[in-house]
């Protein structure tokens, strides 16, 4: 099956937003067998998308639209879809009750362009919008399936998980299913991950590995193709227990989520609690745990303790160590995350201290970092930490490297 996305919108054209519905649908579509073949970006004018639409129709058995689909004047994708298809435009009676209710429900007054959101290609598929009000379609004609999906990535990604995915899945000529699984790492750069695994990589057919790297973790994701999920299942565990043979001790869980909040989730199981003492990474480790839902139930709260001042005063470290070690050191570490569990009175005290960039401090290299992990009745633990790059990927590393270690 040959597929194409087409992403409606003059924003993309005018460089002010990124296409990044197109990088995520054809990494969706790869993990089903569908082999993507272009790319088009066009503005939100009539003439030129349906140009675009004849085209793709005359060379692609899939077509993707994103964007396009809201109350607004520019808003133009469904009516030139079908306009191309020969067809009209119908009201979606579930579509309408949830723009009503959300107007009601904000003792809003709505406008008439609102109800454009409602309508659909007569005769589609719909994919009910759980995160926005306009809906997305799927409909074939002459051969080619059209799938026209919203904007917004917020609204377009769990379209995608919950109800597009299976909608093509059933449009794939062999009925067989994609089963995956999602390995996450920590602490290992995706091509060092690479390497270690390139003779795995390169032999790959069924199933297939694919890493990639997001907000500075590594995934690895073995998809494997089979008559049935327990036949899929099968094929991807040798592959799965050579690889954590390989590269075991950086797998900290498998699945969707990321380090917090897995994390998270973990900490609640256990009945933990942390508080944290951050130097470098001014708050950036709070801000990861307070990100999850429910992270008030680990998380007691913390101290910036960015000047040597406040690490004097608010948390015990004695001066001659802040001037014999420096701020940037084992010894301090190790003292701010014990003596901030010990203020708190949490399970675990965290501490990052270490130097951002972009200019070295005390003499100390840029990406050193030192983390103290102090937990109740252990031995404090203080790792060193080399960390490459510039000033906010060191802090969103150290931050995370701080999660990491204490999982452990
Ligand atoms: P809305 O109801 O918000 O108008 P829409 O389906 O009409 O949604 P657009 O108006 O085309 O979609 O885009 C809305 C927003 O969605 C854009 O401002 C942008 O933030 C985001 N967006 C649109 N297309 C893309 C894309 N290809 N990649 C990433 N983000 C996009
Ligand atoms: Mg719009």
């Amino acid at each position: 099956m040959r597929a194409e996305i087409i992403a409606v919108g003059t924003e993309l054209l005018l460089g002010q937003i990124a296409n990044t519905n197109a990088q995520y649908l054809s990494q969706k579509l790869a993990e089903i067998g569908i082999g993507v073949y272009f790319h088009t970006v066009v503005g939100d004018n009539t003439e030129r998308l349906l140009q675009t639409i004849r085209h793709a129709a005359s060379r692609s058995d899939l077509i993707i639209f994103t964007g396009g689909l809201g109350p607004t004047q520019d808003d133009l994708t469904k009516e030139t879809v079908a306009a191309h298809i020969g067809v009209g435009l119908e009201t979606n009676q579930p579509a309408m009750a949830t723009i009503e209710a959300f107007f009601t429900q904000r003792n809003m007054v709505m406008t008439e362009n609102n109800r454009k959101q409602a309508l659909v290609i007569e005769g589609s598929h719909v994919f009910a919008n759980d995160f926005g009000m306009a809906p997305g379609m799927g409909i074939s004609h002459a051969g080619s399936t059209f799938v026209l999906l919203p904007g917004p990535p917020s609204e377009l990604y769990p379209m995608v998980e919950r109800y597009v995915m299976p909608y093509l899945t059933q449009l794939l000529p062999d009925k067989q299913v994609f089963h995956s699984r999602v390995l996450r790492f920590y602490g290992i750069g995706e091509s060092a991950l690479e390497a270690q695994l390139l003779d795995l990589i390169e032999k790959q057919e069924n199933p297939t590995i694919a890493p990639y790297a997001k907000e500075f973790e590594v995934t690895l994701r073995i998809t494997a193709r089979a008559a049935t999920i327990e036949e899929a299942e099968a094929l991807i565990l040798p592959v799965e227990q050579e690889i954590r043979g390989r590269l075991g001790q950086y797998i900290y869980a498998t699945g969707e989520s990321s380090l917090h909040e897995v994390w998270v989730e973990e900490l609640k199981r256990r009945q933990e609690t942390v508080a944290c003492a951050e130097s470098c990474t001014g708050g950036s480790l709070a801000s990861l745990i307070t990100m999850v839902p429910g992270s008030s139930a680990v998380y007691n709260g913390g101290i910036v303790c960015y000047t040597n001042e406040v690490k004097h005063r608010f948390l015990d470290v004695p001066e001659e160590v802040l001037q014999t070690d420096g701020a940037v050191s084992e010894k301090t570490a190790l003292i701010l995350a014990e003596n901030v569990r010990e203020k708190f009175g949490t399970t675990y005290g965290l501490s990052v201290t270490g130097v951002a960039g972009p200019d070295p401090s005390e003499g100390k290299p840029v990406g050193l970092v030192y983390i103290g992990i102090a937990a109740e009745g252990l031995p404090t633990v203080v790792k060193e930490l080399r960390l490459a790059g510039k000033r906010h990927a060191i802090v969103k590393r150290a931050a995370k490297y701080a999660l990491f270690y204490a999982l452990q």
